[in-house]
């Protein structure tokens, strides 16, 4: 039988440059749940949330960057504003008692959509290793 993690990957989406559900999100094409939007990024709850806190932080201009294994120096300003941004987003949610991030990267690392984005997860316990 195939590992879960062998299954996992196959269930993720195949690497793609094409347009992803995110600009339509970004366009306002499709409603999403924003909790934070500047003129760099947006960050929605996740429409399948896997803490009681999930949302997903994205830049507004992918620029090349379909996943983390794409970024080159040029994305250096975004992927740590990302970040900061992510942290903004936690201590609005009121995870002051801690919150994970998760950049998931291609097949194996059972990405879906190929537009460079960061989970943030919080409310609850966390484990280690996670899946
Ligand atoms: O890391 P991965 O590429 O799988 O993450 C994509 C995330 O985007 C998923 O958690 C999925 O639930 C979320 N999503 C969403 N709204 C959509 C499409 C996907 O929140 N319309």
């Amino acid at each position: 039988t195939m590992a879960f993690s062998e299954k996992e990957a196959a269930l993720a989406a195949a690497p793609s440059d094409a347009p992803t559900v995110f600009d339509k999100i970004i366009q306002k094409e499709i409603p999403a749940d924003v909790v934070f939007e500047d003129d760099k990024v947006l960050a929605f709850r996740d429409i399948s949330p896997k803490a009681p806190t999930h949302i997903v932080i994205i830049p507004k201009v992918r620029d090349g960057l379909t996943g983390l294994s794409q970024a080159e120096e040029r994305h250096c300003d975004i992927l740590g504003y990302l970040m900061y941004v992510a942290k903004l987003v936690a201590k609005q949610e009121g995870l002051s008692d801690g919150f994970r991030i998760v950049i998931n990267d291609g097949p194996s690392g059972c990405q879906s959509v190929y537009h460079l984005h960061i989970h943030l997860l919080g409310g609850r316990q966390m484990n280690w290793p996670p899946g």
